[in-house]
């Protein structure tokens, strides 16, 4: 059934790649975001990549007066909730920040669903909520351990979302734990073009790759991994856009709050993912070993069993489908969504 769906953060890394599928999936889709790490560039390519347009709201969840006036505005079945601040060492460093935008807009929207009989919610989480774990793979049910103030604003909406659920047992909320999205749309119309320097390893290498950073930092070669170096479940961002149209139509399955990983089950280290990361753009990443980045753990990866056995959904993706889409993006936009020139 196609819905009318409110995406905040619509014009983020994951949100343009999920407006995308809903649109081609028939779905209504609105989109709220205030542009703090994201481009109205990425909605005017949705909308050309769609053939089909969307509304846009230019606002801060935050800001109460204007949310209430987009859900005044629109009939909106369902709320896909992305809009937040992503990363983890930005997070150690600015955590007041963390805590304001991604509780504070979580608890807004929750508000203004409230006030507008909303009842249907799909709300981004993250892998880091597991935290700091010798666990692998890791399922929904291992404690929550944040060792890092952005994994802790996830795991607190969560507990948040939980509370509401119990208290408004008409709400249905599906918080999807994902790992590590990379990659971008096999178009290379819509990829991940953060504002300022990449925070994520993967766009950080890409910017190497086209020349406007030097050498990729690796942070820590000392973890007990194989080589040392960092490991994560990196799924591709159009499986998790398409995790997200999935979860839209397994809403009214139940109501309360379920939790799923969306991840695909295995891991790559920081190494391994520049291997493959040279590989597509057939040059070697220029790099150096740095010192853990504070927050970090070693490994975490999914065991992506439960979204299976419910919904009969699995990544269809490889590492390999990752850094080939996300070089295509990056070569195509060297400077990302503002204007430049095609190399
Ligand atoms: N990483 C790195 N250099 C960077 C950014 C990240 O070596 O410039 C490592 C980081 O320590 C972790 C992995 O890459 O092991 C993934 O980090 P990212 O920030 O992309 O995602 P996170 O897992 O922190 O959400």
């Amino acid at each position: 059934m196609p819905q009318t769906v409110l995406v905040t953060g619509g014009a983020g890394f994951i949100g343009s790649h999920t407006c995308v599928e809903l649109l081609k999936h028939g779905h209504e889709v609105i989109v709220v975001d205030n542009f703090s790490n994201s481009s109205p560039g990425a909605v005017e390519a949705v909308q050309k990549l769609a053939g089909r347009p969307l509304p846009l709201h230019e606002a801060d969840l935050r800001d109460r007066a204007a949310l209430d006036a987009i859900f005044a505005e629109h009939e909106i079945d369902a709320v896909i909730h992305f809009a937040a601040k992503k990363a983890v060492g930005e997070s150690m460093k600015i955590p007041l920040e963390y805590f304001d935008t991604n509780i504070g807009g979580t608890i807004a929207l929750l508000r203004a669903m409230n006030d507008h009989g909303v009842r249907r919610l799909v709300f981004s989480s993250s892998c880091s909520v597991y935290g700091e774990t010798p666990k692998v793979p890791l399922n929904e049910d291992d404690p929550a351990a944040p060792t890092n103030p952005y994994a802790r604003t996830k795991h607190i909406c969560e507990q948040l979302l939980g509370d509401a659920c119990a208290r408004y047992p008409e709400l249905s909320v599906i918080a999807l734990r994902y790992f590590n999205p990379i990659g971008a749309h096999p178009s290379g119309e819509i990829g991940e073009d953060p504002n300022g320097v990449p925070n994520n390893v993967l766009p950080y290498m890409a910017q190497v790759a086209v020349g406007r950073l030097a050498e990729l930092p690796v942070f820590g070669d000392d973890y007990p991994t194989p080589d040392g170096t960092g490991v994560r479940d990196y799924i591709h961002v159009v499986d998790v856009a398409d995790g997200h149209r999935v979860a839209l139509d397994h809403l009214d399955d139940e109501r309360g709050l379920r939790v799923f990983n969306l991840g695909t089950g295995s891991g790559a280290s920081v190494l391994e993912l520049m291997a493959e990361f040279a590989s597509a753009v057939g040059a070697p990443i220029p790099y150096r070993v740095e010192a853990r980045r504070p927050g970090d753990v070693p490994a975490l990866i999914a065991d992506a069993g439960r979204v299976e056995r419910a919904w009969g959904w699995r990544t269809t993706r490889d590492l390999a489908a990752m850094c080939a889409d996300a070089w295509h993006f990056q070569r195509l936009h060297p400077t990302g969504y503002s204007a430049s020139p095609t190399v």
